[in-house]
């Protein structure tokens, strides 16, 4: 996670979402506070509403840390590996230390996690009244990378529109095998969505030590401010099988942007990229049967919005229960029922009102039919 908001509630530090108003703050507890606090317990963690007059500080926590001599700030945790950014202000050091600047004095790097020394979170008091502006198209979050699903948070800023044709040494065979597969998918996602995006889609492939920028290809040329698919292939010089689905589900998100201009809610384009990278419900059936049945689960239509402030477990149950509630639209109404309901996007005022006009069904009675078709396919 790369910023996390944490607030201090009576004298206890907890993470924080803020919204959907300035005024609200939800804090999370990964254990049971004192039960006289009140909070209510959620799948895999617990957490109380306020209002931010209750809460004494309001602070981000970005995890830095040094890489050889040199402050970096940790963007993306992907388990073994880090996913950094150098926070000198050296272009020339950064070179040296072998970071790759992907935007305008942007430098990244993917690193062994032992070769970042130091990890320390950073405090950053922020004034009370002022909520952070809501982007006004939230971040997708990214592929569920390794066992961290929820760590994926979104990449740099948008790149200026020049990231592209700067001699980066690539790595010719992966990057021609990468593109084959990319095409594969295309077709199969255009085929399955009815749907062929007019814009093209830029693809950033991160090695450790080098960093192939494939955007050049036909068919991909042109540099995405939102569109762009950017990928760890660490190691790998041909397609495996994961990278492969990584490919599939990040394209599945470039196709949903293009299509929904960005609007689409987060469980649907999460739950419609797992599925079509052959992802199903078969392993968290009974897990997320449970959590409805218990009544704690999280709504979907909380989970419209950006996922980058839920805390680990909560997000992990987030793309169960997205993956499945899209595999129940398509058991039901076929990827049609996907197809009709993006088109309804464009009619529609709101989200639910969009569901009701193409698949004759609101949040609750999804939640309900998610659960039965679970039981029923996965008993
Ligand atoms: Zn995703």
């Amino acid at each position: 996670m790369r910023f996390r908001q944490m607030a201090t509630y009576r004298g206890v530090p907890y993470e924080v979402g803020v919204g959907p108003a300035e005024s609200d703050v939800v804090l999370f507890a990964a254990c049971p506070p004192p039960e006289e606090l009140g909070f209510e317990p959620a799948t895999g963690h617990w957490r109380k509403r306020v209002i931010r007059a209750e809460v004494d500080v309001l602070w981000e926590s970005r995890p830095i840390g040094t890489f050889h001599g040199e402050a970096c700030l940790v963007l993306d945790d992907l388990g073994d590996r880090l996913h950094i950014v150098y926070l000198g202000k050296d272009a020339r050091r950064a070179r040296e230390l072998g970071y790759w600047q992907v935007d305008r004095g942007v430098f990244e790097l993917l690193t062994p996690r032992d070769e970042v020394t130091s990890l320390n979170e950073e405090k950053v008091e922020k004034s009370l009244p002022r909520a952070r502006p809501e982007p006004a198209a939230p971040p997708q979050p990214s592929y569920p990378y390794g066992a961290q699903p929820w760590s994926a948070a979104p990449l740099a800023a948008p790149a200026p529109a020049d990231a592209r044709g700067r001699g980066y040494p690539a790595e010719p065979a992966l990057a021609r095998d990468v593109l084959r597969t990319l095409e594969m998918h295309f077709s199969t996602i255009e085929t399955a969505l009815n749907y062929s995006p007019p814009d093209s889609i830029g693809v950033i492939l991160y090695t450790q030590d080098a960093f192939a920028d494939i955007t050049r290809a036909p068919g991909w040329v042109g540099a995405l401010n939102d569109g762009r698919i950017r990928v760890p292939v660490q190691g790998l010089t041909s397609v495996s099988d994961q990278l492969s689905s990584e490919l599939k589900h990040e394209l599945v998100h470039s196709f949903v942007w293009q299509k929904t201009r960005g609007r689409c809610p987060g469980w649907l384009n999460e739950g419609l990229a797992q599925w079509m990278e052959g992802r199903r419900s078969d392993r968290d059936a009974a897990g997320l049967i449970a959590a409805y049945e218990q009544g704690q689960y999280i709504p979907l239509k909380n989970l419209e919005g950006s996922w980058t402030r839920l805390p680990a477990p909560a997000a992990r149950f987030a793309y169960a229960w997205s993956l499945a509630a899209v595999e129940s639209i398509i058991a039901t109404s076929g990827t049609w029922g996907i197809e009709r309901l993006f088109d309804r996007f464009d009619v529609d005022p709101s989200f639910e009102a969009a569901m009701r006009a193409s698949i004759q069904t609101s949040y609750a009675d999804l939640e309900r039919q998610t659960v039965t078709y679970l039981r029923q396919t996965y008993p």
